[in-house]
């Protein structure tokens, strides 16, 4: 029935990192499938863990059966009928049976069988059955196309995994064959942690984890098992969060061992444009320009990330920063994600350091040809000392040959190589990342290990106060008389759709007021009709992007109706209510970043957040902890708890990181466990030569090609 697994002893040994097709019993077109699926080696095949299990160990009495449940049963089966599928083509057949024990029976049915399964079907004996429990048209329980082993034949299966697999590639099949990859990487594969560190550590060996997953042993706890929180599920995610803090590590003493700017002479500029202020910096900023300052004056390259809330300030500490290069006789770099984000720190450096007498300039794709020609040629001759720009200044055309501090604004929104070519702008350069994404300290420290953290965990004093509440889709009439009111006195109006939907055409039922599309129909010819109304969204192109943008700061336009594009930190001081439509579909923190829009200026702020009226109570309560709440820590320390640092480990926020089994992990304390055994490894007299450390060496080459590139800072 199924093919046979031939003896490897005949080919090459399979090594971990052996091509699929190497494997006997795959052939080319399984192979590709696999590979659809990235699993292209035989180390992939044993980390593809099963998705769920079945459970063999208790039949269940027939008296507690119900429809729905998944069970196992004993009896022995009889059949009543087997007649052909039509539809289903090819000779498919409907067999139908008993199964009895005793005075009790209970309906079987198999759909879909191919005549030579039919035949393998033990009628007449004693089985034990597995499968979902439905009621038949009658009323009676049956089980519905239930696997089967036979009493007696063999022990029975206590766990039986099931694994999310590709069509040519059957459940035995693969089984089968990772019980076999499991017996050959004995004494072939034994993980990252080298053994003295494991053994000190009290770690179970990696392949008894794998072989805890594939084949559990009776005893295993079914439902830690599939919620993922076995000891062999820690045991794998920690190899990994150790793989991965090694490769910070390392980036990071390399980055360290280059020489650097010294910004070591006097503060002229950056202490007049601290003068200049029209306020007085937080103490969380006075703090991170401490350490920044620290990080220039140093002899080393920065390379430093500064976590900071929405609206906590951090384009002041940049501008800072860029006046201790240019007072240090060299030059700066801002770029931001979007045209009008570099506008808007071009414009704050005309309000804050007009008197400096900085040469500076704008460098955007939107800057006409002689414009463009003139800032190269000021950049190139260092003529201009500190630009602001997007993507335009990675460019091949630029040249800075005085660069000293390149700071990127929302580092996220940039891909490791957008970072990799501003760097190679000026190799020594210092670097300053920013980032508005509200992610817990605990969990910066390890996720960007490679980098120095700076937190701005201050707000300025308070400026217009943003009054959060949920608002049931029923009552959108109240929104609306909200968003007049609020437009009547001066402000303007985000809404925030989850999908854009099609332009034009009538939304159906269910969309209604859930698409971009839907809601302008809606607003144009509710309450809000005479307003002035514009659409945001990632369809459009770039540039009309940055128009409906310029035009809602501008105030051109009183409501924007837009996807979450809107999350990126433009300052429009009149904006002044938020409404999050479907509001329970985003975390916590993204909530916190859209909120973060409004209440900029002077006016009293709205954020509203529109949810379904029969929201279930759990989605109610994360909600409500921002009504509760407008510290970004506090919010970013209440996502973490209720979604595990798995969750946003292994979520597009944190940047798409190579982790397969970062969902395992359930407390932080178990990274700085990760992270601590990085450095043991790094601080040992061999550190990474040698032959301890042979599968930390294969480990890292693997999770670089998994997607990892080093090459991001330093
Ligand atoms: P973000 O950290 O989101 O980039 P910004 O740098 O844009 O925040 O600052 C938001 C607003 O707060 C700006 O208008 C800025 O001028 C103002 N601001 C910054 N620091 C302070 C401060 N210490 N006191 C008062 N207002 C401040
Ligand atoms: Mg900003």
């Amino acid at each position: 029935m199924f093919p046979a697994l031939g003896p490897s002893d005949q080919r090459a040994p399979i090594r971990p990192d052996s091509p699929v097709e190497l494997i006997p019993g795959i052939g080319p077109r399984r192979a590709e499938a696999l590979k659809a699926r990235g699993i292209t080696t035989a180390l992939d095949c044993l980390f593809h863990l099963p998705i769920r299990y079945e459970d063999w160990r208790e039949p269940c009495a027939y008296r507690e059966l119900r429809p729905g449940m998944t069970a196992t049963v004993a009896g022995t089966l009889r059949q009543s009928s087997e007649r052909p599928m039509v539809r289903a083509g090819r000779g498919r057949r409907m067999v139908t049976g008993w199964l009895l024990a005793g005075a009790e029976r209970m309906g079987v049915v198999w759909f879909n069988l191919p005549p030579y399964l039919v035949r393998l079907l033990p009628f007449g004996r004693a089985v034990l059955v597995h499968g979902r429990i439905s009621a038949a048209a009658d009323g009676s329980l049956q089980i519905v196309n239930p696997a089967f082993h036979l009493a007696g034949a063999s022990p029975a299966p206590a766990l039986r995994s099931m694994y999310g697999l590709p069509a040519p590639i059957g459940q035995r099949l693969f089984s089968e064959l990772v019980r076999k990859l499991l017996r050959d990487m004995d004494g072939v594969f034994a993980g990252a942690i080298p053994h003295t560190l494991r053994r000190a550590a009290r770690l179970p060996e990696l392949l008894d984890a794998l072989r805890y997953l594939h084949v559990p042993p009776a005893s295993a706890n079914l439902s830690e098992l599939c919620e993922g929180r076995t000891e062999a599920h820690r045991v794998l995610a920690l190899d990994e969060l150790f793989t991965f803090e090694l490769a910070m590590q390392l980036d990071r003493r390399r980055a360290a061992a280059k020489p650097g700017f010294a910004f070591a002479g006097p503060h002229p500029l950056s202490a007049a444009l601290l003068a200049e202020l029209p306020f007085a910096l937080t103490d969380a900023q006075h703090r991170v320009i401490r350490e920044i300052d620290a990080d220039l004056t140093s002899g080393s390259p920065m390379n430093r990330l500064l976590v900071g809330d929405v609206g906590s300030g951090k384009t002041v500490v940049a501008l800072w920063a860029a006046l201790r290069a240019v007072e240090s006789g060299r030059q700066a770099a801002i770029m931001a994600p979007t045209e009008l984000l570099a506008e808007q720190h071009y414009r704050a450096f005309q309000r804050y350091g007009a008197g400096l007498g900085v040469p500076n300039a704008l460098l955007t794709g939107g800057a006409s040809g002689a414009e463009r020609v003139e800032c190269l040629r000021g950049l190139a001759r260092e003529r201009i000392s500190l630009v602001f720009g997007t993507h335009a200044l990675i460019q091949r055309s630029v040249a800075m040959p005085g660069l000293g501090l390149a700071v990127v604004d929302e580092q996220h929104r940039f891909g490791v190589f957008d970072r990799a070519r501003l760097k190679a702008l000026g190799p020594n350069a210092h670097m300053l990342l920013m980032t508005a994404t509200p992610i817990p300290r605990s969990l910066a420290l390890v996720l960007f290990a490679n980098l120095d953290v700076s937190f701005l965990d201050q707000m300025p004093p308070a400026r217009a106060p943003v009054t959060t509440r949920i608002v049931a889709e029923n009552r959108f009439e109240a929104v609306e008389a909200l968003v007049r009111r609020k437009v009547s006195e001066g402000g303007r109006a985000y809404f925030v759709l989850p999908a854009i939907g099609e332009e034009g055409e009538p939304a159906a039922e269910e969309e209604q007021r859930r698409t971009v599309a839907a809601m302008v129909q809606t607003l144009s010819r509710g309450a809000l009709g005479n307003l002035q109304i514009g659409v945001l969204h990632g369809r459009m192109a770039g540039a009309r992007r940055e128009d409906v943008m310029r035009n809602f700061r501008d105030g051109k336009l009183d409501v924007l109706v837009a996807t979450t594009m809107v999350e990126v930190g433009i300052d429009v001081p009149e904006a002044s209510v938020m409404v999050i439509v479907d509001a329970q579909r985003y975390g916590l923190a993204q909530l916190h970043q859209l909120r973060g829009r409004v209440g900029r200026g002077a006016l009293e702020a709205d954020c509203v957040l529109v949810a379904p009226e029969d929201i279930d109570p759990k989605s109610r309560a994360r909600l409500a902890v921002l009504l509760d709440s407008s510290d970004g820590a506090e919010i970013a320390r209440a996502d973490l708890a209720l979604r595990g640092p798995g969750d946003l480990l292994g979520s597009r926020q944190s940047g798409a990181l190579p982790l397969r089994f970062a969902r395992f992990v359930h407390e932080v304390e178990f990274i700085a466990q990760a992270r601590a055994l990085a450095e043991q490894l790094l601080a040992g007299p061999s550190k990474l030569k040698g032959p301890e450390a042979a599968g930390a060496r294969q480990a890292l080459k693997r999770m670089l090609r998994y997607g990892f590139g080093l090459a991001d800072v330093g």
